[in-house]
């Protein structure tokens, strides 16, 4: 079971990445992967002629899962005995620039904020805690390189758009919720020009769906 312990940004932690690949490895559903996430490794896979569209990405590296038994989110694909996520290529990560924002900021994590504060930063305190040696890094040095300002835009936006969603998507019953999973999907997860910056799409998205779900709620 993994723990995490609250740091502050102006903490100093012990960190040296041994490159063993090892935090990419047990990650049967484990591995969320969020629209910016996917929208970054549409680009990226694009650039080398993998993808063609952030559909693909989906369909080729991810599947659906259902969270709370509500929510549609999709959970990257891994391979092998050891459950390996499905970028990752002889011990490294094979798209290391686009990998996903939880990738990209381990060993910490980010979780919305209480008591005035937007985010709450934690130390991932797991079987990989070796790394816990070798030079010190300063975690708001770790967080500018690694937690972007888009990163911080999206998380904040999700903040407040994820529990109107998550009413909205537990009122509706399990028949409607099933009719209506295309058009979940394709607001939350597929409308997005690659050419175009992706938090106005993704806000012109989340209300999209919002007064969708409302209509079909009767709240409109
Ligand atoms: S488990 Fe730790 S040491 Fe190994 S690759 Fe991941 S971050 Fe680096
Ligand atoms: S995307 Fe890259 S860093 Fe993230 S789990 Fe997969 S191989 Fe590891």
């Amino acid at each position: 079971m993994n723990r995490a312990e609250p740091v502050r940004p102006k903490d100093w932690v012990t960190f040296r990445c041994q490159l063993c690949g090892n935090c990419c490895r047990d990650l049967e559903n484990q591995l969320m992967l969020e629209p910016l996430d996917a929208y970054h490794l549409a680009r990226l896979l694009r650039e080398r002629g993998e993808v063609t569209s952030i559909d693909d990405v989906y369909t080729r590296y991810a599947h659906t899962d259902m969270l709370e038994g509500y929510l549609p989110i999709y959970t990257m694909n891994t391979e092998g005995p050891d459950h390996a996520c499905v970028f990752l290529k002889d011990g490294r990560c094979s798209v290391y620039e686009g990998r996903p924002h939880v990738c990209r900021i381990y060993p910490f994590s980010v979780r919305p904020g209480q008591r005035g504060r937007v985010f709450e930063f934690y130390r991932c305190v797991d079987q990989h805690a070796g790394h816990f040696s070798g030079d010190r890094i300063q975690v708001k040095d770790w967080l500018r390189e690694n937690f972007t300002r888009e990163n911080r835009e999206f998380w904040a936006a999700e903040g407040n758009t994820l529990p109107i969603l998550g009413r909205l998507l537990s009122s509706l019953g399990a028949g409607e919720l099933r009719a209506s999973l295309f058009q979940i999907l394709h607001y939350r997860y597929y409308s997005y020009d690659l050419d175009k910056p992706f938090m106005p799409q993704y806000k012109a998205n989340m209300a999209a769906l919002e007064r969708l779900l409302r209509q079909k709620l009767g709240e409109v």
